[in-house]
């Protein structure tokens, strides 16, 4: 379902308005055990005499392990992103603009590529989160277990030696 521009590129002054919902199943693939909720995609192309710009907003929940307990947490995120569109690239210096060759832009991809990049690369339940004891594997958050020996400091193993 490509987003058809041609008519707004010779148009100066006019605007197309963008609201969509995309499901990307094969997100899954990309990331471990990740689930992403249908993402909500609302704003516009805008055409303000020779400079064309896309602006939306992208609403949707996603779902992995947290890197040190494993819990499964949810996230969601909403966030603007902005692009210009070009039909050709003019200038090829500039990474930051889309070349929509034939005026028909693949938004369904571009947005794919867009939430990618925004998942951060911590993904925590909290940000106190304790992680699981690497002797029994018992979640810290839930309670203590009964390991006697923590997670050893080699420093502190040194000074004990010395002692
Ligand atoms: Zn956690
Ligand atoms: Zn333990």
């Amino acid at each position: 379902m490509p987003l058809e521009l041609s008519d707004l590129f010779v148009a100066p002054g006019s605007r197309v308005a963008v609201d969509e919902r995309f499901v990307y199943d094969d997100l899954s693939a990309e990331g471990e055990n990740l689930t992403v909720s249908p993402v909500a995609v609302k704003g516009q192309v805008t055409n303000t005499g020779g400079l064309v710009e896309l602006t939306y907003t992208a609403d949707f929940t996603y779902s992995k392990p947290c890197d040190r307990c494993l819990k499964e947490t949810e996230k969601s995120v909403c966030r603007v992103f902005v692009h210009t569109l070009a039909l050709s690239a003019e200038h090829e210096d500039s990474d930051d603009i889309i070349v929509v060759t034939d005026g028909a832009l693949d938004l369904f991809s571009l947005v794919r590529d867009d939430i990618l990049l925004e998942l951060p690369v911590r993904h925590l339940c909290s940000e106190n989160c304790l992680g699981l004891c690497p002797q029994c594997g018992q979640n810290l958050n839930e309670g203590r277990c009964d390991c006697k020996t923590q997670a050893v400091d080699p420093r502190m193993a040194i000074l004990d030696e010395l002692l």
